[in-house]
C-alpha cells in the first residue's frame, strides 16, 4: 500500500522557481525568473574551493561547521555591524539559508505556533512553517513603495503568535527596510515577547545609500533573534548551498539538534572557500552592490520603457513591475505566455502572496551579464507594441 503524503504539503507542489526555469529551458526564454547569476563570483573562492579539494578537505565537517568559517561568520558580523557573536556556540553553518529556515521552524515552531511574515514572502518559508505544523499569518506590502504597515502587522500578531520573520533586503519586492521599520518591528516583538528569525541573505546588495541594518543590532533585539545568511547572493554561488544562523547559545544548539537530523553536515571544501570569501575587504562588497545596481538601472528602464509601473528596488536582484499596464489581469497566466509573446521569463508574485491585490505584479531578476540584459530590454521594448490581456 502506498503511504499517504503528508498533508501538511498538500498544498505545495512544485516551486514557482523550478516550474518558470524548466519554461525557460524549453522555450529558450532569456530566464529572468529564479533568481542566479550567470557569471561567477570573486576567483578567490574558486581556487580555496579548488585547493580545499585537492588537499582532502574531502570528509564530514564539525556539525556546526569548519570553525575557520565560524570563526570568518564572526568576524564579519564583527565588522560589518558590530554584534559580537562566540564562534563556537552562538554559530551555525547549515546547507544554504533554506535549511536554517527549515531546521529552525522545526526547532523551535511548535504545533499551532503562528509564525507572523511579510507578504509577498520568500516560498520557504510557509513550507518550512506548514513542516513544522505551524500556522501562518502575513502582513502585506503593497505596491509600489513595499512600506511596511505598522496596523496590519499589528493585526496579524494574535495571543498564538511565537516567531516574526523577517527578510530584508527583501525577496520579491527588492524592499530594504528602513531604520525606522525595523524599530517598529522590534518594538512589536518585544511587546508580544516574540522569537525572531531574519533572513539577511542579500545583506550585501544593497543601493543608492541604503544600508542593511541588521535587527539584532537594535536595543533588546540580540537576545530574541536568530540572523540568517547565506555565500549563494553575496559570492553569486547559488548553488553552494553554505548558508549559517547565528544568535543566542540556547536558540542555536536547538537548531543544531535538528540540522544533524536533517543533513548532519556537508560541503567540506566550499566551507574554507566562503571563509576566505567572507574576509574580502569592503571595497569587493561594494563594486559587486555597485555592478548590480547599474544592471538594475538597466532592467528598471527597459520595464518604464516597455509601459509597465516599476518598484525600483533599494536591495537583492529583484525587480517588480505591473503587467496590468499591459492588460493583464492576471501575471500568472501572462508569465506563461511571455516566453512566446517576447521570449522572456518572469515569476508571477502572486506566487509570495496569501492576500488579494498582488494578481498583476511580476518579479524580474537583473542578476545577469550586460549583454543578456540589453537583449532582454530588446524584447521588452517588444510588449508596448504587442498589447494582450494575460
Ligand atoms: N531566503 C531568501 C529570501 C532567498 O531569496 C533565498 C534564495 N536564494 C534563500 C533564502 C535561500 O538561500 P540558499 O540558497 O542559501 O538556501
Ligand atoms: N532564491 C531564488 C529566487 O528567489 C530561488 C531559489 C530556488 O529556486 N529555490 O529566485
Amino acid at each position: 500500500m502506498r503511504p499517504t503524503p503528508n498533508a501538511a504539503l498538500s498544498a505545495f507542489g512544485t516551486t514557482i522557481f523550478a516550474e518558470m526555469s524548466a519554461l525557460a529551458a524549453a522555450s529558450g526564454a532569456i530566464n529572468l525568473g529564479q533568481g542566479f547569476p550567470d557569471e561567477d563570483g570573486p576567483a578567490i573562492l574558486l581556487d580555496e574551493a579548488s585547493r580545499a579539494l585537492h588537499s582532502g578537505v574531502n570528509q564530514y565537517p564539525p556539525i556546526a561547521g569548519d570553525p575557520g568559517l565560524r570563526a570568518a561568520i564572526a568576524a564579519h558580523q564583527r565588522r560589518f555591524y558590530g554584534l559580537e557573536v562566540d564562534p563556537d556556540a552562538e554559530v551555525l553553518v547549515t546547507f544554504g539559508a533554506t535549511e536554517a529556515l527549515s531546521a529552525t521552524m522545526l526547532a523551535l515552531c511548535g504545533a499551532g505556533d503562528e509564525v507572523v511574515m511579510f507578504e509577498p514572502y520568500y516560498d520557504a518559508y510557509a513550507a518550512a512553517v506548514a513542516l513544522a505544523g505551524g500556522v501562518r499569518r502575513t502582513s502585506a506590502l503593497r505596491f509600489p513603495d513595499f512600506a511596511l504597515d505598522e496596523a496590519s502587522l499589528r493585526d496579524a500578531v494574535t495571543a498564538r503568535t511565537r516567531i516574526l520573520l523577517l527578510n530584508s533586503p527583501h525577496n520579491p519586492t527588492g524592499t530594504v527596510f528602513s531604520p525606522a521599520e525595523l524599530e517598529v518591528v522590534a518594538r512589536v516583538a518585544v511587546e508580544h515577547d516574540l522569537l525572531v528569525v531574519t533572513d539577511e541573505v542579500y545583506e550585501h546588495l544593497t543601493f543608492d545609500g541604503a544600508t542593511h541594518v541588521p535587527l539584532a543590532t537594535l536595543p533588546g533585539m540580540a537576545e530574541r533573534t536568530l540572523t540568517i545568511s547565506s555565500a549563494g547572493k553575496t559570492f553569486a554561488a547559488t548553488g553552494w548551498k553554505v548558508g549559517w544562523i547565528s544568535g543566542p547559545a540556547d536558540l542555536v544548539a536547538a537548531v543544531r539538534t535538528v540540522k544533524q537530523y536533517l543533513t548532519f553536515s556537508g560541503a567540506a571544501p566550499l566551507q574554507p572557500a566562503v571563509a576566505a570569501g567572507l574576509g574580502l575587504p569592503d571595497r569587493v562588497f561594494a563594486a559587486y552592490a555597485d555592478d548590480l545596481r547599474r544592471k538594475r538601472d538597466l532592467l528598471c528602464d527597459a520595464l518604464a520603457a516597455a509601459g509597465t509601473t516599476v518598484s525600483r528596488p533599494a536591495g537583492t536582484y529583484f525587480v517588480v513591475a505591473d503587467a496590468a499596464d499591459l492588460g493583464a489581469d492576471d501575471a500568472a497566466a501572462f508569465c506563461r505566455e511571455l516566453p512566446d509573446r517576447c521570449g522572456v521569463v518572469g515569476v508571477p508574485v502572486s506566487a509570495f502572496c496569501d492576500s488579494p491585490g498582488f494578481e498583476t505584479l511580476v518579479r524580474f531578476a537583473f542578476c545577469k551579464r550586460d549583454d543578456v540584459l540589453v537583449e532582454a530590454a530588446r524584447r521588452l521594448a517588444g510588449l508596448r507594441r504587442s498589447p494582450r490581456a494575460g
